[in-house]
C-alpha cells in the first residue's frame, strides 16, 4: 500500500450544507485518526446528490487512501452514499444476511412492520468487512480498492462514534500494521484557568511525548485528555498513572474528577458518600442549584430542600436573616451570604446549608458591581463565606456561581 497515511472524510448530507447541522463527525473522526498518526488532510462536505458524490470520490481517490465516509446509509431514497461508491467503484451491493437479520430482529422485538426499503439497509459493498451497528439498523462497511480504504459510516454520532472506535478504528490499526494500543484518560479540573494550568504544567506539556497531555477549556472547566500508546497495554496503564500522578503533585487541589463527570455529580456523589444532607438559600441562582442536583436521581436523600429568597421579605422572615443586617450591609454581602446559610441549614435541619447571593446584572445593586458573588457554607461547627468577582453575561455569572457552590461543597466534604 501507499507508504502515506494520507486521509479525507466525506459528510453526506444536505443537512450540512443548508447549516441545518454542524460536522460534528468530521470533528470526531479527525481526532481519532490524529491519535493512530493518520493525517486528515481534507474535510469535504456533500449533499444528496449522486453526481456530486461521485465527483468528490474521484477527487479523494487522487490524494487520499483513506477515504472514510459518513452519512446516508439510511432506508430512503437520498440515502445513496454505498450506491454512488458502488457503481464509482464498478462494485455490486449484496445482501448482507446478518445485518438483515439483526434488522428484521429489530422490527420483531419492536412490534413494528418492517417496510420493504428497510431491506436496502442490508445491502452491502461486495468484498467488504461489515462493521458492526449495535445502536441502530444501517451496518458500516470496510472496503479496500487497490492501495485505497473506503469506511463507510452511518451519520447519526450515537451510531457512529461505537462503531469508528469500537470496529473502523482497530481494522485501521491492523492494515497499518500498528500493534500499539491506545488508551486515553481525561482529568477534569475546576478553580484553575487554562492558561495558569498550562503555566504550572509547561514542562510537562513541552516535553509529553507518550502520554500526550492535551488541555481544554470549556464552560468555566479545563480538562486534559492523557492519552498512551504501547503494545502492551499495562504498560500504557503506567504510563498513563505515571504522569497523572506528575501532574496532580502540582494542580491536585483543582482536581475533580475523571471522564464524562461534573461538578454536581460528584458533589452528589460525595454527599451520598458522607451521608450528608444540604439545603439551599437561593436568591441570585433562583433555584439553579436545587434544579442541578434534583436532575440526578436520588436526590432526596441528600437535598431536603432549598428557599429561593429572592426578596429582602423571603430572606427575613422564612430564613432569619436580621433586619440590621440588610440595612447596614445590603443583600449583596458577606453578612448575609453567612446568615442565608444559617438559616435555611437550621430552617430545614440539615448538614450542609449553603447560599447564593450577588449581582446578576445588567444593572449593579446597591452600590455592588455586576459579577459580585458571595456564597456562604453552613456546617454546625462554622460558616464560610467566599466572595467572588466574576465577569460574563447574566446567566453566565449565576452558572457560574452554582458551579463555584459545588466546588466549595465538594472541596468541605472532602476535607471533612
Ligand atoms: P439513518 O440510518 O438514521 O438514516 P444515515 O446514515 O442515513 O442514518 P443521515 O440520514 O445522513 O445518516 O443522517 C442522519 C442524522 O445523523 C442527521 O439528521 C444528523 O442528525 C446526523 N448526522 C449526519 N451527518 C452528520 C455529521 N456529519 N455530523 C454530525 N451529525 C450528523
Amino acid at each position: 500500500m501507499k507508504s502515506e497515511r494520507k486521509a479525507e472524510i466525506i459528510a453526506v448530507g444536505s443537512e450540512l450544507l443548508l447549516g441545518q447541522i454542524t460536522n460534528t463527525n468530521a470533528q470526531f473522526i479527525s481526532k481519532q485518526l490524529a491519535e493512530i498518526g493518520v493525517n486528515v488532510y481534507y474535510h469535504t462536505a456533500v449533499g444528496d446528490n449522486p453526481e456530486r458524490l461521485k465527483k468528490a470520490i474521484q477527487v479523494a481517490q487522487e490524494r487520499s487512501n483513506f477515504i472514510i465516509f459518513s452519512g446516508g446509509l439510511g432506508p430512503t431514497k437520498d440515502d445513496l452514499t454505498k450506491e454512488t461508491i458502488a457503481s464509482t467503484l464498478g462494485k455490486e451491493l449484496v445482501l448482507n444476511e446478518e445485518a438483515f437479520e439483526s434488522i428484521q430482529d429489530y422490527f420483531r422485538k419492536t412490534g413494528r412492520d418492517m417496510s420493504p426499503n428497510n431491506r436496502k439497509q442490508a445491502l452491502v459493498l461486495e468484498g467488504s468487512d461489515v462493521l458492526v451497528n449495535r445502536f441502530g439498523m444501517a451496518p458500516g462497511m470496510f472496503v479496500q480498492e487497490d492501495d485505497t480504504f473506503y469506511i463507510l459510516l452511518p451519520g447519526p454520532p450515537s451510531e457512529l462514534h461505537p462503531m469508528f472506535e469500537n470496529e473502523a478504528k482497530p481494522l485501521i490499526s491492523e492494515k497499518l500494521g500498528l500493534k500499539e494500543k491506545i488508551v486515553s484518560v481525561v482529568l477534569r479540573f475546576f478553580g484553575i484557568g487554562e492558561s495558569q494550568l498550562e503555566t504550572d504544567l509547561e514542562d510537562l506539556i513541552d516535553a509529553q511525548t507518550n502520554p500526550t497531555i492535551a488541555p481544554l477549556a470549556s464552560d468555566g472547566e479545563v480538562t486534559l485528555r492523557l492519552t498512551a500508546k504501547h503494545e502492551d497495554e499495562k504498560e500504557t496503564e503506567r504510563l498513563l498513572k505515571e504522569t497523572e500522578a506528575q501532574i496532580l503533585a502540582r494542580v491536585g487541589e483543582y482536581f475533580y474528577g475523571y471522564g464524562e463527570t461534573s461538578l454536581v455529580r460528584e458533589a452528589s456523589k460525595a454527599l451520598h458518600e458522607h451521608g450528608k444532607t444540604v439545603a439551599a438559600a437561593e436568591s441570585l441562582t433562583g433555584g439553579m442549584f436545587s434544579e442541578w442536583l434534583t436532575d440526578l436521581e436520588g436526590a432526596s436523600s441528600i437535598l431536603n430542600g432549598s428557599v429561593v429568597c429572592y426578596t429582602n421579605q423571603v430572606k427575613q422572615q422564612v430564613l432569619g436573616c436580621r433586619e440590621e443586617t440588610l440595612s447596614s450591609h445590603g443583600a449583596v454581602s458577606k453578612e448575609c451570604a453567612l446568615e442565608l446559610a444559617e438559616g435555611v441549614r437550621k430552617l430545614t435541619g440539615s448538614d450542609i446549608g449553603i447560599s447564593f447571593t450577588g449581582v446578576a446584572g445588567p444593572a449593579s445593586q446597591e452600590g455592588q458591581p455586576v459579577g459580585k458573588v458571595f456564597i456562604g457554607l453552613s456546617t454546625k461547627d462554622q460558616t464560610d463565606v467566599f466572595e467572588w468577582m466574576f465577569t460574563g453575561s447574566r446567566s453566565g455569572i449565576r452558572k457560574r456561581a452554582v458551579k463555584y457552590g459545588l466546588h466549595h461543597l465538594l472541596t468541605l466534604l472532602k476535607e471533612s
